[in-house]
């Protein structure tokens, strides 16, 4: 069964696909109102996250198919205690592909598991949101007519945003990538991803605590939100904050056809003033959303009987993940599930959640 819990599982071939079917939905949707005509998507959202199920929502209606789902989990069986593969089993009797959103890291890879029709991830915790990425995407393809040679600024929350991680190992597949990475000291990214992705001249990036000195460089500015839990004081939070709030000021440098990226909601880091501005990509990024998921829904159906291309995990005794935000946290009859990624260091990682182990050796 093919399913997509992480954006690493679709080749950079399938992305490009995906990206060709959501432009040629976009330029022809009445070619594709009918195409899931008689299919169901079920909408599974054990916490609720109103902008993307109304995003996989009108995905499948435009195909001309149905949903049925819940929005949170206190108004599903998962309030009484039942495991994520047997809400997953039950669910698969009533449709066709399911896009599930969980609290807990992980629990996508149970589902797919468990499940016999399609699973799409629409959110595990801080962990994965391949649809996102696979918007932000469809975004810079369309206004820059190509994934190749740009210089892209991630701006704010470097360190805990998601988002951020995944557009960076999607986008260090293709040519000619920059990456401006504009942070506060305590949110800058992380040094595994840096690592995994930029390290090693990997790819070109470079690192600033200045937006507006970073600005003219860029094709693309992806902004994201700075909480203010994340900070070691209110007065820290106060001091900083305004560096990362996107103003018209800021933009006087900027190129004439730089494209603002937000992944949304947004509370109050670009100012509203700077929607009108041409350049302001935003609310154009989440109408993508809708197509890029229609192709996604198209491509899963038409290879269903496909085998599953979800990273493997081999259960072991030997290790335990530490990982709180665990799947197998909350769900101790799983079985904790690694996979060795590097024999060298003897470093594993968790099936579910990905979490690091180093199990001693025997
Ligand atoms: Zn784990």
């Amino acid at each position: 069964m093919r399913s997509l819990i992480d954006i690493l599982e679709l080749t950079t071939a399938e992305i490009d696909e995906l990206i060709a079917v959501a432009e040629d939905i976009i330029a022809t949707p009445e070619k594709y109102a009918e195409a899931c005509k008689g299919k169901i998507l079920g909408t599974l959202f054990f916490e609720p996250s109103t902008r993307t199920r109304l995003s996989f929502t009108s995905a499948m209606m435009s195909l001309g198919g149905n949903v049925l789902g819940f929005s949170e989990a206190t108004s599903s069986s998962a309030s009484k205690g039942e495991s994520v593969a047997d809400t997953v089993r039950m669910v698969s009797a009533y449709s066709d592909i399911i896009a599930m959103r969980h609290p807990k890291e992980g629990a996508p890879y149970v589902a797919a598991k468990a499940a016999t029709v399609p699973i799409i991830n629409a959110g595990d915790g801080g962990h994965f949101h391949p649809t996102q990425t696979l918007t932000d995407l469809l975004t810079i393809k369309r206004k820059k007519g190509s994934l190749h040679n740009l210089t892209v600024g991630l701006c704010g929350d470097l360190k805990f945003g998601r988002t951020v991680h995944s557009l960076i190992a999607a986008m260090s597949r293709y040519t000619g990538i920059k990456f401006v990475l504009i942070a506060p000291e305590e949110l800058k990214l992380p040094g595994y991803v840096k690592y995994e992705f930029l390290g090693d001249g990997k790819l070109e990036y470079v690192e600033t605590t200045d937006m507006e000195a970073a600005m003219p460089e860029l094709d693309i500015l992806y902004m994201t939100r700075i909480q203010q839990e994340r900070f070691a004081s209110h007065d820290e939070y106060l001091r900083l904050k305004d560096s990362y709030i996107l103003t018209l000021d800021k933009l006087a440098n900027a190129k004439p056809d730089l494209c603002i990226m937000h992944p949304l909601p947004r509370v109050n880091e670009i100012s509203v003033k700077v929607d009108d501005d041409p350049r302001a990509c935003y609310f154009e990024q989440a109408k993508n959303g809708r197509y890029i998921r229609m192709a996604l829904i198209l491509k899963l159906l038409a290879e269903k009987d496909q085998p599953d291309t979800v990273r493997p995990g081999e259960p072991t005794t030997e290790i335990t993940c530490s990982n709180p935000r665990c799947i197998t946290s909350t769900e101790q009859e799983l079985p904790q599930m690694f996979r060795c990624v590097d024999e060298e260091h003897n470093i594993h990682r968790c099936a579910y959640c990905d979490q690091k182990a180093y199990p001693k050796k025997k």
